[in-house]
């Protein structure tokens, strides 16, 4: 039998909802509103209904601009550091650098491959404003410890949310701990838009007013630019597309979570990183870790098995990044951690009878002469 098993397929589910959706495009297109509108307002308030909190949602025009904002609205810049991991997505660097402050990476913690905060207390400085934990695959990272971390030393907290809209710490969504949480609804992520999206989450209405005057040119209600702003808004197609798929989100993170239970259950344990404890993933990814990786990959490849890597290089050691000094060997988890990890096929739409299969070509790879398991 000859599978073929992406990574990623939006349009499977695009066919499960798809009169849903051009109804919504029709409806936004004949309402004279195409930017910032009702549907936007609407989105901003079921996403904050949906995480379970009381606060304010700001849609903006995708995830590294939900990040500065946010950055920006703390009064964050020129001179001050943020402590982050380097095993990210480079967006997360990015948008420390567009606000103009100074990304500090922090080393992981080796079992769940999130953010280490004793590591980061380690780096604190005297110019050192904010953390921005990063919730990497739809684990998250230790915000007991890390807010605590910030409380002491008086830092803000900006969590990183992009992989993992859904994923509860403690019965409480990740976004929900910090000043502010900050969502993407890039297409692959959790919540996809059918194009750029991203959000804002604040319990405080303070940055609340500052995030919505930011995403628009700075304006207060008479078009007055009072701060220095951006141009990030979310347009009412994708506001309209996204409060779709908002009712949906629940029955597809229970999809994603039966195929995290499903692959755990065919593989051994020390294949896997580690949830967080208290953690209820949302399975964004499925990553294992192992050695030669590229062997594997060709093997799944030849098995019409696509599989992905996040992320082969860590932020610290791109050419882009350079500047900041960290050079190779100074961050030993993450890099080793990079050179170990394997995304597998992981998506509501995912068949379970699937996942067996990935399973054995995972096990059976790993046996051959040369290709280990990961960390015993
Ligand atoms: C996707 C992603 C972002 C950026 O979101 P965009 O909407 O693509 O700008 C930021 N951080 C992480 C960890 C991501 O995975």
């Amino acid at each position: 039998m000859n599978w073929q098993i992406p990574r990623f397929d939006y349009l499977a589910q695009y066919q499960t909802i798809r009169r849903e959706c051009l109804a919504a495009i029709e409806e936004v297109l004949e309402s004279g509103r195409l930017i910032l509108g009702p549907r936007a307002a609407e989105l901003e308030r079921n996403s904050c209904e949906f995480l379970g909190a009381e606060g304010d949602g700001v849609a903006v025009g995708n995830g590294t601009d939900a990040l500065a904002v946010a950055l920006r609205a703390l009064g964050i810049g020129p001179g001050d550091e943020v402590l982050t991991v380097s095993n990210t997505a480079v967006a997360t660097v990015a948008a420390i650098r567009m606000v103009g402050a100074r990304p500090v990476f922090c080393e992981i913690d080796p079992q769940t491959l999130m953010m280490d905060p004793a590591d980061a207390e380690k780096r604190i400085t005297s110019r050192t404003r904010a953390i921005v934990p990063v919730h990497l695959f739809g684990n998250a990272a230790d915000m007991r410890a890390i807010n605590r971390v910030a409380a002491e030393r008086g830092l803000f907290v900006v969590e990183d949310c992009a992989q993992a809209m859904g994923t509860l710490l403690d019965g409480q969504s990740v976004g929900t701990w910090g000043d502010i949480g900050c969502f993407s609804f890039y297409p692959t992520k959790n919540l996809g838009a059918f194009g750029d999206g991203g959000m804002c989450f604040t319990r405080n209405p303070g940055l609340a007013d500052a995030m919505r005057s930011l995403r628009n040119y700075g304006w207060d209600e008479s078009r007055c630019a009072i701060r220095e702003g951006v141009n990030s808004r979310l347009d009412e197609l994708q506001a309209a597309l996204l409060g779709v798929k908002l009712k949906y989100l629940p029955l597809w993170l229970g999809r994603r979570r039966a195929v995290g239970a499903e692959y755990l259950k065919h593989l051994p344990s020390r294949f896997v990183p580690r949830a967080t404890p208290g953690v209820l993933h949302s399975y964004h990814l499925f990553v294992v870790l192992v050695d030669r990786r590229q062997q594997l990959i060709e093997r799944l490849k030849a098995e019409g098995i696509d599989s992905g890597v996040h992320y082969p290089v860590p932020v610290h050691e791109m050419p882009a990044y350079h500047f900041l000094g960290n050079g190779r060997g100074s961050l030993p988890v993450t890099e080793s951690t990079a050179g170990r990890v394997l995304s597998l096929p992981c998506y509501p739409e995912l068949p379970l009878d699937a996942i067996p299969r990935i399973c054995r070509i995972v096990k059976n790879a790993v046996r051959m002469p040369g290709v280990e398991g990961g960390a015993a």
